[in-house]
């Protein structure tokens, strides 16, 4: 396994490569990451993993200062994982030209997490624009536990690069929780309300796949879970897989939730 630290080295180790997947991460890696891993590996000749914390796509300085690292270990899984090349750049490799214009989300996705983190897909963007131009890889594998960050990225990066962004399926604990870097800084009380959200998630799911959902009930059971659980809920909304529109009826579509337990900031979708 090829470990790099800069782009001159980036450049040199891609020479030669023709058929290369890419996992791009924020490191503290779990079974989540490791899952698109093996899928590139399966896709793939080869297969680049980087880990870069984007700090563009963070609007709250402590959110940023705060999400988990631990580069060691992340090392160690990736060599028993058997990936190719991990490239772990500075923030100057990464931003090391200016653009003459600035990357905006389209008005009609101004929605879920867009409408609740301000410019953070802007940023998650620019930084899948830098990663791929360096990289050029054949195939990108992200996760739809992140499903609004891989439907406005594929829609991105296809129309601009030969990259096709191949969505992952979510891989949860065996109490449906998305394991997710975020859920460490969770204490074991915050763990079992995270886990009880999810399958709130997975029960309305099932409740509903006949009948439609009606516009106050989702309102109403926001307004539950906050009470229950003593969170903050973002949205709780039921949306079309295909374009992310609104709807009430559970065929092609999942329900997506933004939520906070104390300070650490939630998602799923199911
Ligand atoms: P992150 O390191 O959180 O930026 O995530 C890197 C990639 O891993 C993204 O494409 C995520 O959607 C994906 N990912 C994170 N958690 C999971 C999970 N539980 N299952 C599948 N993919 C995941």
């Amino acid at each position: 396994m090829k470990i790099i630290f800069n782009n001159t080295d980036l450049n040199k180790a891609l020479e030669n490569i023709n058929s290369l997947g890419f996992v791009p991460t924020m490191g503290f890696l779990h079974n989540g990451h490791i899952s698109l891993i093996k899928k590139s590996k399966k896709n793939c000749k080869k297969t680049i993993v980087s880990i870069f914390i984007n700090p563009t796509q963070f609007n709250n300085k402590n959110d940023l200062k705060n999400y988990p690292k631990n580069l060691n270990n992340d090392l160690k899984i990736l060599k028993k994982n058997k990936v190719d090349l991990v490239y772990i750049p500075k923030v100057k490799d990464i931003y090391n030209f200016k653009r003459k214009v600035k990357i905006k989300i389209n008005p009609n996705d101004q929605i879920l997490c867009a409408k609740f983190r301000k410019n953070h897909f802007e940023g998650v963007l620019d930084v899948m624009d830098r990663l791929v131009k360096l990289i050029k890889p054949i195939k990108i594998f992200m996760g739809e536990k992140d499903f609004q960050q891989l439907y406005l990225v594929k829609k991105f990066i296809e129309q601009k690069y030969k990259s096709k962004i191949i969505g992952c399926q979510t891989i949860r604990d065996k109490s449906n929780l998305p394991l997710s870097s975020r859920n460490y800084l969770l204490n074991k009380k915050d763990l079992l309300i995270a886990r009880s959200v999810s399958s709130e998630l997975i029960k309305l799911k099932k409740k509903f796949r006949i009948k439609k959902i009606s516009k106050n009930f989702l309102i109403n059971k926001k307004k539950s879970l906050e009470n229950e659980f003593k969170i903050k809920i973002d949205y709780l909304e039921l949306r079309k897989l295909k374009n992310l529109c609104k709807t009430s009826r559970i065929l092609k579509s999942r329900f997506f939730i933004a939520y906070h337990i104390k300070d650490v900031r939630l998602i799923d979708n199911f």
